[in-house]
Parts: C-alpha cells; structure tokens; sequence
C-alpha cells in the first residue's frame, strides 16, 4: 500500500493532477491514505456555541454576521460567562469532549480579554478541552489564551491567495497567516480550512489546500466548508458548485494532509446520506453535530447520528464499544434537542 507522507512542497500541477485523477482510482488513493492513520469507521464530532453573534466589522462575501451586509440574523452581545459555562456543562452531560467557542469579532479586545480568558478557564476546569475562534491574533493574545488553557484556535483561510480580496477586502491574507503562526507559537493546536463554490476557479482550490498543506505544520483540523448562499449576503446568488468537485477536494485534503481531520462542516445541509457517506469514504472523519453551524441550518442532529449508524461508523469518544455503550452514547447525544438548539455547530 502507498505509504502517506507528510509533504510541504506541494506544487500546482501536482495537485491539479490529483484533482484529474479518474473518481475512483482519487477516491481509492484517499480512502487508503485515510486507512493509514484513523480509523476509518470513526468520526469526530465537535460542537461550537456562538458566544457573540453578528454585527461583526468584517467584509467577508459569503457570511451573514457581517455588519456589511443587511440578512435576517439576530444580532447578539457577548454571552456571560456563567451562561458560556452552562451550556459547557450541558455539552460534557452529553458526552462531548472538546467545547468550541466563536464571537463574530475582528479580533478580540484588551476588555474582551477578561472574560474571555475566564471563560476558557471554567470551561477547561469541567474537564473539557476548549476551542475557540475570535478573529485576528497577535501574539500576546496568542499567549494569553494559551495561559488561560485554551488548546485549539479556529482561523479559516477561506479561499486561495488569488481569489481572497473578490471575498475580503478588510483584512489581509497575509493577517490570517500571520494569525496562524501566532496561534502555533504560542502553543496551541490550529484548526484551518476554508470554503468551496464561493465562484472560484478550480486553481483556487488547489491554492487553498496547497497553502494549507505548505504551512510549517499541518494544521491538526481541516473544515471544509460547502459555501450556504445567504440571502442578503453578496454570494447568494453564486452558482452552484458540482457536488462531485466537492467530493474531489475532500479527498485531495485527505492525500495532501493524511493525519490531519478533514472536517466536513458548512454546507451540509445540501448533502445527502449518499454524498455525505462518499465524503467519508474519501477521508472526511469530522462533523459538526447538531441543529446549527453557526447561523446556517444544519442536518437535524439525529439524522447525524442516524447517518452514522447507518454506515456502521461510530462517534470517535466512544471508547467502549459494548452495544450498550454504543446505544448509550447515540441515545444521550440524540436526547433533549431543546438544547442542542443552544448549539452552533463549528466552524
Ligand atoms: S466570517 Fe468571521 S470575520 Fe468574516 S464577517 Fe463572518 S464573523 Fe466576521
């Protein structure tokens, strides 16, 4: 079998001849690349709350928390603290292991650091590890998050170096680069990715995943995103992309950064079971589980879990593999949906 290698040299034509691969022989390369590292059969869930939402000073094309742009979402201030923890606390109940926090911000501010900083200290003392996806950092934030205990920072590429200013105009490419570096410097993990059909040229695409892969470390956690058109946002009208591309890109991130999670995140809800299940036969082994990602629909949770029994995969916490442990832990992630509509699920 083709040993994975990790790689930060990867040029355009070699990724372009990926992507031309026949389907089957890309897919197949994928699916045993991914054999190689995880266990195929297992998926990561990970759950993200919105601790402030909207009215975020950004120009990004495709989202509807930019205060550019006029959309139907409701507005939120920052979340306390005791009401950040409770929802953690809820979230651990039901068997999560790693909490994600995110606050539509450019960056986070000196009065902002305060709580923020309790708030990953009290999430982290219930015994869960803590993500968070706040904006732009330098690196004394870097460092003091890090302090505070926070384990994974959340910064998306979105797109190419090419085609990044037809989508952002108010911060650079080079800034979230550099967001990268402080967030690894400082010691924590990195969750980075980025986002399809937002009109892009295929080039783009291989772009995106070639500055991901090139990074001096692969992030730990690779969102792929699915662009969901908003109304109101300047890419509501984009066409669509082919689903089989989308399929394609998941399997060429899996051959390019084989230990990383390729996370299938936004844009879901437009997938069926089939083309999900193609997605992880081609190396996605992460979801965002529950009833929202971020302020877009998301499959309803126990459709998730349903999906995944399905395909005989199980969530990756379950350590015990008992048919009772199994029933347990789909019935206590299926229960209460009451809140899991306090969830957003991640970036
Ligand atoms: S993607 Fe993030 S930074 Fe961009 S507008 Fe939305 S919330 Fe703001």
């Amino acid at each position: 079998m083709e040993q994975a290698e990790i790689r930060h040299n990867w040029t355009h034509e070699q990724v372009k001849a990926l992507f031309d691969m026949p389907f089957n022989d890309l897919l197949f390369k994928a699916a045993s690349i991914h054999r190689q590292h995880f266990n195929p059969n297992e998926v990561q869930i990970s759950t993200l709350l919105s601790i402030k939402t909207g009215a975020c000073p950004e120009d990004c094309k495709y989202c509807p928390q930019s205060g550019h742009y006029k959309t139907d979402l409701e507005r939120e201030r920052l979340m306390e603290v005791e009401k950040v923890v409770e929802q953690a606390r809820a979230a651990k109940s039901k068997g999560a292991t790693r909490f994600c926090m995110g606050a539509a911000w450019s960056d986070p501010k000196d009065r902002d650091m305060p709580y923020i900083e309790r708030m990953v200290r009290e999430v982290k003392e219930l015994g869960l590890e803590t993500c968070m996806t706040l904006g732009k950092l330098d690196n004394d934030k870097a460092k003091q998050l890090r302090g505070a205990g926070l384990d994974y920072y959340n910064h998306n590429l979105d797109t190419s170096p090419e085609y990044y200013e037809q989508i952002i105009t108010t911060r650079t490419y080079q800034d979230r680069l550099d967001t990268l570096d402080h967030v690894r410097d400082a010691g924590m993990k990195v969750c980075s990715g980025g986002i399809i059909g937002m009109g892009e040229q295929a080039s783009d695409r291989y772009g995106l995943l070639i500055q991901l892969a090139n990074l001096p470390k692969q992030p730990e956690s690779v969102p792929i995103n699915m662009l969901v058109k908003v109304k109101g946002t300047p890419l509501e009208n984009v066409d669509d992309l082919d689903q089989f591309e989308f399929i394609r890109t998941i399997a060429v991130a899996r051959i390019m950064m084989p230990k990383s999670y390729v996370r299938l995140s936004a844009g879901r809800t437009a997938m069926n079971e089939q083309m999900q299940s193609m997605c992880f036969f081609a190396g996605a082994n992460s979801i965002f589980y529950g009833d929202k990602l971020l302020t877009t629909d998301n499959p309803e949770a126990d459709a998730d879990m349903n999906l995944i029994r399905k395909l005989g995969m199980r969530p990756e916490q379950a350590q015990d593999y008992s048919d009772e442990a199994y029933e347990a832990s789909l019935s206590s992630a299926i229960a209460d949906k009451k809140t899991s509509e306090l969830f957003y699920e991640a970036t």
